[in-house]
């Protein structure tokens, strides 16, 4: 199913066609993933129902989530120590989820606060012990990554926690930072969009709804030796030990169905390495337009600069506002950026094509002979 591949004067809105979605999240999916689904609605395969009308402890669909959990591990390079998780409540439920479970009442967590999310993050564990912001870079609208000697580690703590990409500001690790403790990482937004070092985790999560999948699972990777490190009683559903012994109650079926779909559509890409490669190209074509003229402005540093979330500013809100509504005509859905940081955003997730992006940078050439 094509996508629209250049700006025309018909109103998109009413064509029915499938446009490009540079949409933060839920974000766009892969078409082929769509289509396939399509094709096992109202009956998958010889089973006479539908994947979601099925018991989650049979066999058909035993087989899809184990299917999930063996090509996120594959595809990630993890050991056996390593536990997959599908949980619900969104990354957001993480942020209490993690210092529950990891956060000792005599000891502490450090966290480097690099926007939103993190602060977020920040909050919910101060509820519950004693935490360490070891660097913020608050006081610039969170545009870089705080540079790793600038962090006020203490040795004590039991993780750091960080936020690898931040997808409001359009942030981003470039590399996992050099600490003592494990790291525990918020990587909803650049989840499998390139290699990670995991040997330097003890948790990552991730909510599915950016880059691997639906709204509605939260996929968290948790290693033995970390897991061990439990140390409260906890509510049964809130001990990530529960879901990683066993399919403890319903799990989100269809979110599950559809990532193991993408994870098959991210083998056939190439893998991570592969697809790594083409997301650096996507942003490199972004952000080298951004560069070329005055008139665009990147809002993060260079150096910290996402691959996943493009953020740039136009001269005037008023130009911003006019921007995002042209390139709505001319088929280029969900470019205004988050009210925090203003201006447009565009976000470039795995499945988003070269295509989609050589568009944008197309449609921002005629935008700025026309108004710049
Ligand atoms: C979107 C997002 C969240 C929030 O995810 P929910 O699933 O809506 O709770 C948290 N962290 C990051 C980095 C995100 O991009």
């Amino acid at each position: 199913m094509p996508a629209r591949s250049n700006a025309s004067a018909s109103d998109p809105s009413t064509s029915g066609e499938r446009l490009y979605n540079f949409c933060a999240g839920p974000a766009s999916l892969p078409v082929e993933v769509l289509e396939e689904v399509k094709e096992e609605l109202p009956v998958y395969r010889d089973i006479g129902a539908s994947m979601l009308e099925i018991s989650h402890r049979s066999k058909p669909y035993d087989r899809v989530e184990e299917s999930a959990r063996g090509r996120i591990k594959h595809l990630l390079g993890l050991t056996d120590e390593w536990n997959v998780l599908f949980l619900q409540g969104g990354a957001s439920m993480q942020f209490h989820q993690v210092p529950l479970n990891f956060l000792p009442s005599e000891g502490t967590a450090a966290y480097v606060d690099t926007g939103r999310w993190s602060t977020k993050a920040i909050k919910e564990a101060k509820l519950l012990g004693a935490v360490q912001v070891a660097a913020s870079s608050k006081s610039s609208n969170f545009d870089r990554i705080p540079a790793s000697d600038e962090w006020e580690l203490n040795a004590n703590a039991s993780y750091v926690h960080i936020t690898t990409n931040n997808t409001i500001y359009g942030t981003q690790f470039s590399t996992e930072p050099e600490v003592s403790a494990p790291l525990v990482a918020d990587a909803s937004s650049d989840f499998l969009s390139r290699p990670i070092d995991t040997e330097k985790y003890g948790l990552i999560y991730a909510g599915a709804q950016k880059n691997v999948g639906p709204a509605g699972v939260t996929i968290v990777l948790v290693r033995d030796d970390f897991l061990e490190r439990r140390n409260r009683p906890l509510p049964t559903m809130l001990d990530y030990g529960t879901h990683a012994r066993r399919r403890f109650n319903t799990p989100p079926v269809f979110a599950i169905y559809l990532v193991e779909k993408v994870m098959r559509w991210l083998e056939a890409q190439g893998g991570v390495e592969a697809i790594a490669e083409r997301n650096d190209r996507k942003a490199a074509l972004l952000y080298d337009r951004i560069d070329s003229s005055d008139f665009y402005q990147g809002h993060a540093r260079p150096a910290d600069r996402s691959k996943m979330n493009v953020t740039f500013r136009l001269p005037s809100e008023k130009q911003e506002e006019l921007f995002c509504a042209e390139a709505e005509q001319a088929g280029l859905l969900s470019l205004a950026g988050h009210r925090s940081v203003g201006g447009v955003r565009a976000s470039i997730y795995n499945a988003c094509p070269m295509a989609a992006v050589e568009a944008l940078v197309e449609f921002m050439e005629m935008f700025e002979q026309r108004h710049g």
